[in-house]
């Protein structure tokens, strides 16, 4: 209740505050000022969902900005719509433009991402500026605010309406991004791999936030024509995509509140700027916070120095400008582009994250309790039939160029077993994987689960019943261990999105952490739940990624070398983990280089070698066998048994 409390009660009050300001305040300006941070607000929470959750630099927000104006104003001018027609189709515009921009995009990440939505920006303004005999092009067109079911609607009834929506969206995106397609979009970013590796779906989610946003975009355009009802094309271009991209990031990234605060920043700052009092004193609050932030920083040693000078730098250079400069305006894009510099480097959490490190500790919030764990039977499948042929590989081949990293494999995996998979450096076990788990499409040969040939993409084979680990990490490092496995979880969400929107999928969300928190117990981490996975020891960040793999449900469970990096105690932990696995009817490829581990376990052994099978059989059998000891050691006259089990544990 507390905790309810703490966290609603300062929406609460923000929104109180926020609808009684014109009751008091009289004052026209004042009043287009708050619209137009309600109206930005909306625009934000949607450019966050883009630079936040998927960690893509997203320029084409004010061309969404400046496309949903548009489809408000002609919807009314042409169509004779109303204002929630208007505005729907608003939405509908950037709903429709921003998934088929992400169409292209979808490959594309970091910088060619930026590129490609530049390119839209730029490609959009044009249109609006040619289409002169639909858009009036640079004349600009006048629009005049529609009736609202009949009503007319003033100015101080206009804002009301921009709060009702901020409302909405806010609620609507703090249920979504909490949900499954939330950790879906951090798990795009943190890793695209892992994303369709455990069956979440790298394309779908792409296209999906980047749909999202832009609907937000074009919803907060509709407002915004009807807040002006005169629209240029020239509104929406490169000083708005940068004052827009430095709310964000000023505000605070993955945070609706930062929406809010850098809303309010980039609604208030142009005005700002032209009271040189007003803006001496945000230069010199600037200064002190990132001369506090820095200095933090530097004394718990967390940052390096240019990352703490260099913004106090900047904010330095805007606190001596302040005193000399006299017309702030002229200055305005240098003032912006130090600001932007500032936050990049010396507030990268933005605002509302050096906030709240603040905040947390006068309002200590104690995150919601977690349910008890599910048992291990809800959490994993049921046992099938034992020991029947389950993966099938037929003369496998993976050539890379002239490299013959698989070639012509054969192995025949049976159901419930643990199944070894070894050989030196660079024999090819990786790449066997990566071509089972769709990651690389094989060269030639086939491979069957359960006599169907397997679908050759990663998400798919995800979806048949494969789960699998990697030997280099690929955990969804900025989200909590619990986060990690629930992202993977199959068989539990079956909301559809609308119920998300509403908040209506709170019960399938506890399901998953109880089931989520029944697998960490199994790896040992339930202790550990809320830790977000780059904070684990590296230990516990490669058990992470076995308890996320089991979350798929898997009948075939991958491992690529688990053991590879393990200090000794945690050796033996993984050893009772998959044997534990192993007792629920699980089957598994074990691959494994250190060879007590392999006889410890594994039923059956495949020894590889230069992308070919050397031997196969019982773990005594292969560590006797003289083709396997020449490929440990190249010189099989020499060693004993008992040498290739030493050697091959420290290979190298
Ligand atoms: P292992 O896992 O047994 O150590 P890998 O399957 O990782 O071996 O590698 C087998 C061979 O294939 C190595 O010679 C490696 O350099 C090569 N190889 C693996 N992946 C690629 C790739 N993506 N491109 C080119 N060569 C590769
Ligand atoms: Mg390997």
């Amino acid at each position: 209740m507390k905790r309810l409390l703490l966290i609603h009660g300062a929406e609460v009050i923000a929104l109180l505050l926020l609808s009684a300001i014109p009751l008091v305040v009289n004052n026209a300006y004042a009043l287009g000022l708050l619209t137009l941070l309600a109206i930005y607000g909306i625009l934000l929470i949607g450019l966050d969902v883009t630079v936040g959750y998927l960690g893509q630099i997203n320029l084409a927000q004010a061309a969404f900005l400046g496309l949903g104006a548009y489809a408000s104003g002609l919807s009314v001018s042409l169509l004779g719509f109303g204002m929630i027609s208007a505005l729907a189709m608003s939405l509908l515009v950037g709903l429709v433009f921003g998934g088929l921009l992400a169409f292209p995009a979808l490959r594309l990440e970091g910088p060619q991402f930026a590129l490609a939505t530049l390119s839209f920006s730029a490609l959009s303004e044009t249109i609006l500026n040619e289409w002169e005999g639909l858009t009036g092009g640079a004349q600009g067109l006048q629009i005049s605010r529609p009736a609202l079911w009949g009503h007319p609607v003033t100015a101080q009834g206009f804002y009301w309406l921009c709060i009702l929506f901020l409302v909405i969206v806010w609620l609507a995106m703090r249920n979504l991004l909490s949900s499954q397609w939330g950790r879906a979009f951090e798990a795009l970013r943190d890793s695209p791999i892992a994303t369709d590796a455990m069956g979440i779906g790298t394309y779908r989610h792409k296209i999906a936030a980047f749909a999202l946003g832009s609907a937000l975009g074009g919803l907060a355009g509709g407002l915004y024509a009807f807040n002006f009802q005169y629209l240029q094309p020239q509104s929406f271009v490169y000083e708005l995509m940068v004052i827009l991209l430095l709310g964000v990031v000023l505000g605070g990234r993955k945070s609706l509140w930062g929406a809010l605060v850098g809303a309010s920043l980039i609604a208030l700052l142009p005005n700002l700027l032209s009271n040189r009092l007003l803006f001496q004193i945000i230069s010199i609050l600037g200064f002190g916070i990132v001369l506090i932030s820095g200095g933090r920083g530097l004394i718990q040693k967390t940052v390096r120095p240019f990352q703490a000078i260099a913004p106090m730098i900047s904010m330095g250079l805007l606190v001596v400008g302040a005193a000399l400069v006299t017309n702030t305006e002229d200055w305005r894009k240098a003032i912006f582009a130090l600001m932007l510099f500032s936050v990049v480097v010396g507030l990268p959490e933005g605002l509302m994250g050096f906030a709240a490190r603040f905040l947390s500790r006068i309002f200590h919030v104690p995150p919601a309790p977690l349910p008890s764990p599910a048992s291990l039977d809800a959490a994993l499948p049921a046992k099938s039939a034992d020991n029947v042929p389950l993966l099938v590989l037929k003369d496998l081949k993976r050539h890379f160029g002239g490299v013959h990293a698989v070639d012509g494999i054969s192995i025949t995996v049976h159901s419930g077993r643990i199944h070894g998979l070894i050989g030196p450096n660079g024999s090819g076990k990786s790449t066997a994987v990566n071509v089972i788990s769709g990651l690389y499409t094989p060269t030639s040969g086939s491979i069957l689960l359960h006599g169907k040939p397997l679908p050759g993409n990663m998400f798919r084979v995800a979806r048949v019943g494969i789960s699998r680990t990697f030997q280099n990490l690929q955990l969804f490092t900025e989200l909590s261990a619990i986060d990690n496995v629930m992202a993977a979880m199959k068989g539990v969400y079956h909301s559809p999105l609308p119920m998300v929107l509403l908040g209506l999928a709170r019960r399938e969300e506890r399901r998953a952490q109880s089931d989520a928190l029944a697998l960490l117990e199994l790896v040992g981490l339930q202790r550990q739940a809320r830790v977000c996975a780059k904070d684990l020891t590296y230990g516990a960040q490669r058990f992470l990624e076995i308890a996320r793999a089991l979350a798929r449900k898997p009948e075939l469970l991958i491992l690529d070398e688990p053991a590879a990096g393990l200090a000794y105690p945690d050796v033996s932990n993984l050893i009772k983990i998959i044997w534990d696995i192993h007792q629920r009817g699980i089957t598994i490829i074990l691959i494994e280089h250190h060879m007590d581990v392999i006889s410890e376990l594994c039923d059956v052994v495949t020894v590889l070698d230069g992308g070919r099978v050397i031997a196969e059989g019982s773990a005594e059998d292969v560590k006797r066998d003289p083709g396997v000891i020449e490929a440990y050691l190249g010189t099989a006259n020499k060693i004993t048994a008992a040498g290739v089990q030493e050697l091959s544990a420290n290979p190298g």
